[in-house]
């Protein structure tokens, strides 16, 4: 079992509120990644969670007990670091069974959970190794497994894969999300990186100063983002927005751009574009002209300049073909792809094209 709740759970530094009275839910072997720019609160979440710090007010309870006043190694947790620090004089196998120390575990006992999970980790061939002698990512899953031993409740994760390289990195993503699935522990993960939630959470939290901004699968956070803010920060190339006027049946942007756009919603709005849902025509007259193409295999990023506003379109090999640097083209969408958002509080408005 590892549910975890929070209720009303605020904290302020120096009278300063950092995180906001949050509510929510993490059901029992959830993989759930609180994402959201550096500074937003997510790692405060995390430790308060963990009971590396206090909360300010509201309550966290961890399978229906009350933990808010508990010490952190009470709350039955287990967290990974993006520093991982393990022993150095210690070989892999000691690592892992460290924790079991402090238990008075039989050796003989504690030695052979410590190479199941090693064998489960891929790393049974290299229990003898120091940790200088391995990769960042078998340190990395050392450290994992460390956490295993100790049958936490629950797993938190605090940018665990933020010293890797690239490649590494994406590797190591996918090796965690198979142990979570294999372990089914929850799981709690704070990333500043919207591909990194993306790919692993069942659940997205995308947080903004403190507060959230979006609860939901990546799916749905991708389809249906509920404001400009979360709109922007997933997805790349970002969310082309646009702001202009709907009179009912065009969309007219501040620069003077029209798009005929049947919608029961008229005033002011931003209207957001996916790449991806952007179209690029060659047209002797414009209005758009293209300013750069960046190939990525078989489709390229375009960029377009409509007048002031700079678009980001992502095309595909043939369409591609009849377009070149300095070009003008039509640039349209389908109405049903346009995100549209309230011009002045930026949340999103449903239902808004009729056609
Ligand atoms: P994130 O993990 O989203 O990058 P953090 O939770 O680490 O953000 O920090 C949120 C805000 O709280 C930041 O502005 C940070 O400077 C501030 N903060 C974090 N810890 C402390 C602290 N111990 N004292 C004062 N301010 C802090």
């Amino acid at each position: 079992m590892g549910t975890v709740a929070l209720k009303g759970v605020q904290k302020s530094f120096n009278e300063t509120p950092i995180v906001e009275s949050l509510d929510l839910d993490f059901p029992d072997g959830s993989f759930t990644v609180l994402v959201g720019p550096s500074g937003c609160g997510k790692s405060t979440t995390l430790r308060m969670i963990a009971g590396l710090e206090s909360v300010s007010s509201g309550s966290i309870s961890i399978d229906g007990k009350d933990v808010t006043e508990l010490e952190p190694r009470d709350r039955n947790i287990a967290m990974v670091f993006q520093n991982y620090a393990l022993y150095p004089h210690l070989s892999v196998l000691e690592n892992i069974a460290f924790p079991l120390r402090a238990t008075k575990t039989p050796r003989d006992t504690a030695r052979k959970r410590a190479q199941d999970i090693a064998d489960s980790l891929g790393l049974g061939h290299l229990t003898h190794r120091k940790p200088k002698e391995l990769s960042g990512g078998q340190q990395q899953r050392v450290a994992i497994g460390r956490a295993i031993i100790r049958e936490p409740s629950v797993f938190l994760f605090d940018e665990p894969l933020s010293n890797l390289d690239a490649k590494l990195r994406v590797e190591t993503r996918s090796e965690l999300l198979a142990i979570q699935k294999g372990l089914g522990i929850t799981s709690i993960y704070v990333t500043h990186d919207q591909e990194e939630a993306m790919t692993l959470s069942d659940r997205m939290v995308v947080m903004r100063e403190g507060k959230i901004a979006q609860v939901g699968t990546p799916a749905e956070v991708y389809a249906t983002p509920a404001n400009v803010f979360v709109a922007t920060f997933v997805g790349s190339p970002k969310m082309n927005i646009i702001a202009g006027t709907m009179d009912g049946t065009a969309f007219t942007s501040h620069n003077g751009e029209s798009w005929s756009f049947t919608s029961s919603h008229t005033g002011d709005v931003l209207v957001g574009l996916r790449p991806e849902d952007l179209t690029l025509k060659p047209a002797e007259n414009g209005p758009g002209v293209i300013e750069q193409i960046e190939l990525l295999g078989p489709r390229a990023v375009v960029s377009v300049a409509l007048g002031e506003q700079k678009l980001v379109s992502v095309v595909e090999a043939e369409p591609l073909a009849t377009l070149a640097s300095g070009q003008k083209v039509t640039v349209e969408f389908a109405a049903e792809k346009a995100h549209v958002f309230d011009g002045s509080s930026e949340e999103r408005i449903e239902k808004v094209a009729i056609s």
